[in-house]
């Protein structure tokens, strides 16, 4: 068990990354009484706003990381893609929570994948891609279509590409390119979910009610939770999140995203060691936020109760919304059951994802209406 004390309120969190995520994780730690330090390339980034402290500098940029972990208690992340071998080298100086190694094992989709390999979990069938030649082994070996994916730095579908059969697969790895990359089969999923849970430094673990999950565009769209969905599968999905925690010996938020089969089989799509966008309605639905516990398992803090206290659906606002200027905000503010997040943002670019909104309703299938019908007034 590790016995490093736990982390008293007045002391720094240093965050690296100041998106969204660590918006909201600053929000819970300034709540509790922490202090943050954040490093990101803009000091107006949606964390900066409600930083105690902004160092300027890029994600790769060691120096500005050391500035951030000489003025912190524990350094967390805001995004997977903070290069694993500048986090070595900034637990030097202070605590990295989760460790260097998760991040190495995850922020490669190849290494990712021999991992999770290795653990025996089920997931789409594979093939890493480095070369034309290798390129070529692994058209035989999955058949298409398929997807080709960066092995690093992508999010919301980016450095991706979808192989069709007879396509010229060649041309589409250079036009992503030509980065090395890993082929996927495309799977026939009946339904996306993901398990969002914390697990804290004694390896204590609490996990949230199972989210389902629609994407469109290679973005996610919506989240309902519960998830509704069989008892027994629900647990399998529950059980296999924590067993991939346990074996990282992860701490802070994860969340691990799932493909559901017809047949009830269960594939990992990937992992994400860090609080993430399936897991917003835990801000407003459950006892605890995945952003309070994710503060509270990096230092070293018991972990809340991530019981939920009402079913609740999430639709996330994309800039695309911002076409013809703000959209008008009092369609959600005259909902009672509607609440409002915006990541203040200065720039509302097409697909940048700018706020959500959280419905509290058991009925979520009137939830997920009521989300259409609110995206449909604000794309005005
Ligand atoms: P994010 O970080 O936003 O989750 P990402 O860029 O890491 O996204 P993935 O999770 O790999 O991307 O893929 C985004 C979405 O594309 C998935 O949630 C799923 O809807 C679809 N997708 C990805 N891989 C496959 C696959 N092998 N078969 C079918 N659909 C897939
Ligand atoms: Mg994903």
């Amino acid at each position: 068990m590790n016995r490093t004390p736990p982390l008293v309120p007045g002391a720094t969190l240093g965050v690296l990354g100041g998106g969204q995520l660590g918006r909201m994780m600053a929000l819970a730690a300034r709540r509790m009484g922490f202090r943050i330090c954040v490093l990101d390339r803009d000091a107006r980034c949606p964390t900066g706003q409600f930083a105690d402290d902004v160092v300027v500098g890029t994600l790769d940029d060691l120096a500005s990381a050391r500035t951030v972990a000489e003025r912190s208690a524990v350094v967390t992340l805001d995004t997977e893609h903070v290069p694993a071998e500048l986090l070595e080298q900034v637990a030097a100086i202070c605590p990295v929570r989760p460790a260097p190694s998760v991040l190495a094992t995850i922020q490669d989709r190849a290494v990712q994948k021999r991992f999770l390999d290795a653990q025996g979990r089920p997931q789409a069938r594979w093939a890493p891609v480095g070369s034309p030649a290798e390129l070529e082994a692994a058209l035989a070996a999955i058949p298409r279509p398929a997807i080709l994916k960066a092995r690093r730095a992508g999010y919301d579908g980016k450095g991706q590409i979808r192989l069709e059969p007879g396509g010229d697969a060649l041309a589409a790895w250079r036009s992503i390119g030509e980065p090395p990359a890993v082929l996927e089969a495309l799977v026939p999923f009946v339904r996306e979910v993901s398990v969002i849970l914390a697990r804290a430094m004694d390896g204590e673990l609490r996990v949230y009610p199972l989210a389902e999950n629609v994407h469109r565009r290679h973005i996610l769209h919506t989240t309902r939770a519960p998830a509704p969905m069989p008892d027994e599968r629900r647990d399998r999905a529950l059980a296999l999140a924590r067993t991939i925690a346990v074996a990282l010996d992860h701490v802070g938020v994860m969340a691990v995203e799932l493909f559901e089969l017809a047949d009830g089989a269960l594939l990992v799509n990937e992992i994400a060691p860090r609080t993430h966008n399936s897991g917003h309605y835990t801000y407003g639905a459950c006892a605890t936020t995945q952003f309070e516990q994710h503060v509270r398992a990096v230092c070293g803090l018991p972990l809340g109760d991530a019981r939920a206290f009402t079913g609740a659906v999430m639709v996330n606002l994309i800039g695309d919304l911002w076409a013809n200027g703000e959209p008008p905000w009092q369609h959600v503010l005259a909902r009672p059951e509607a609440r409002l997040h915006l990541y203040g943002k200065l720039l509302p670019a097409p697909g940048r994802k700018m706020g959500h909104v959280v419905l509290l309703d058991d009925d979520t299938d009137r939830a997920l209406a009521t989300a259409e019908d609110l995206v449909a007034r604000l794309q005005t």
